[in-house]
C-alpha cells in the first residue's frame, strides 16, 4: 500500500515537470506500459494472501486510471501548446513581395503576323499552310515563272536540287491550294519564306502574309477595297494608301501599295526619301495563264492576290528602327512586346 502512495506521488511530480508530449509519453509508458510500474503491481496481486488481493487490486486499479486521466490532461494542455508554437513559427508574412514566374511573350513577328491573319479571317478568308521545302514546279513554274525567266533573278533561291527549292514566297500555297479546290477560293496564308540575301534590310529568312481570292466577277475594285480596308484596320483608320503599276509575273495588272508614312505622317523625311509615302505590299489581278495552270476556267473565274512582308510592317506599325532588332533575341526589345 506504501508502494502505490510512493508511485502516485513519483508519478504526479514527473507529470507536473513534463515540458512537452515526448516526454509525457515516455512517463506514460514507464508508469501504465505493458512493463510500466503500475502494471507491475498488478502482476503482484497474485502473490497476495487471498484476502488482501481484493483491496489491493482495486488500489491498484483506482492509480491506474489515475494516471491515464492525468496523463490524457496533460497531453491536452501539451498538445495545445506545442501547436500554439508551431502556428507561430510557421507562420507567413502576407506582406512579404512574391517571387514572380517569369512569363514569357509573342515575338512581334508572330505578333504582327497574327494580326493580319485575324483581319483577313474575319472578312471570311481561309487559313492555308504550305511546306517550306517546295517543288521548284510550285515555287516558280505553275505561278508563270519558267526555267531562265528574267523573274528568278527578282528571287535569289536557295536550292536543294534541280527540283527542291526552299520557298522564295508564300504563293505556292495558292497553287496548291487551287490544285485541290475549286472556286469559290478564299485564303490566307502566313508562313516563312528564305532568300539567299543578308544585309542591314534583308535576312536569309523572313516572313510573309499571302492572300488569294478567285470566284466569279471580282475586279480591280475588289481588290482595292480588300487592300484598304485592310491596311486602315491594321495601320489605323486614318491611313492614307495609293497603288502604282508594278509588275509581277503571277499577277496582271500588278501593282505596289504605298501607305503614308508612318514616321513623318506624309510630311516628308528621310525614311520615306521626302515623299511621304512608304510601300508596303505587291498585288494585282491573278494572271489568266496562273488559272490555267491549275486548270480553272477563265471565262468564268478571275481573282486578285496580295502578299506582305511580316517584318516591315511590323517595323512601320511599331516604328522598329532595324530589322535585325527582330532575330537578336534582346529580352529588353522583347519584352516591350
Ligand atoms: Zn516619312
Amino acid at each position: 500500500m506504501d508502494n502505490i502512495d510512493s508511485i502516485r506521488e513519483d508519478f504526479l511530480r514527473e507529470v507536473s515537470t513534463a515540458g512537452n508530449l515526448k516526454d509525457l509519453e515516455a512517463i506514460r509508458l514507464r508508469y501504465i506500459g505493458a512493463k510500466g510500474l503500475v502494471s507491475s503491481l498488478l502482476k503482484e496481486i497474485g502473490k497476495l494472501p487471498q484476502e488482501e488481493r481484493k483491496g489491493f487490486g482495486a488500489r491498484v486499479n483506482e492509480l491506474k486510471n489515475f494516471v491515464e486521466s492525468t496523463i490524457a490532461e496533460k497531453k491536452e494542455i501539451l498538445f495545445a501548446k506545442e501547436t500554439e508554437m508551431r502556428l507561430k513559427s510557421e507562420s507567413v508574412d502576407i506582406t512579404l513581395p512574391g517571387r514572380r514566374i517569369p512569363s514569357g511573350s509573342i515575338h512581334p513577328v508572330t505578333k504582327t503576323m497574327d494580326e493580319i491573319t485575324d483581319i483577313f479571317f474575319r472578312l471570311g478568308y481561309e487559313i492555308e499552310y504550305g511546306p517550306e521545302i517546295e517543288l521548284d514546279k510550285y515555287n516558280f513554274e505553275l505561278l508563270n515563272i519558267p526555267p531562265l525567266h528574267p523573274a528568278r533573278d527578282m528571287q535569289a533561291t536557295f536550292y536543294i536540287s534541280d527540283q527542291l527549292v526552299l520557298r522564295t514566297h508564300t504563293s505556292p500555297v495558292q497553287i496548291r491550294t487551287m490544285l485541290k479546290q475549286k472556286p469559290p477560293v478564299k485564303i490566307i496564308s502566313p508562313g516563312t519564306v528564305y532568300r539567299c540575301d543578308s544585309d542591314a534590310t534583308h535576312t536569309p529568312m523572313f516572313h510573309q502574309v499571302e492572300g488569294l481570292l478567285v470566284d466569279r466577277d471580282i475586279s480591280f475594285e475588289d481588290l482595292r477595297g480588300t487592300i484598304e480596308f485592310f491596311l486602315k484596320a491594321f495601320f489605323g483608320q486614318k491611313t492614307r494608301t495609293r497603288f502604282r503599276a508594278s509588275y509581277f509575273p503571277f499577277t496582271e495588272p500588278s501593282a505596289e501599295v504605298d501607305i503614308e508614312c508612318q514616321m513623318c505622317m506624309g510630311k516628308g523625311c528621310n525614311i520615306c526619301k521626302n515623299s511621304g509615302f512608304l510601300e508596303v505590299m505587291g498585288c494585282g489581278m491573278v494572271n489568266p495563264a496562273v488559272l490555267r495552270n491549275v486548270n480553272i476556267d477563265t471565262e468564268e473565274f478571275s481573282g486578285f492576290a496580295f502578299g506582305m512582308g511580316v517584318e516591315r510592317m511590323a517595323m512601320l506599325k511599331y516604328k522598329i528602327p532595324d530589322l535585325r532588332l527582330f532575330f537578336e533575341n534582346d529580352l529588353r526589345f522583347l519584352r516591350q512586346f
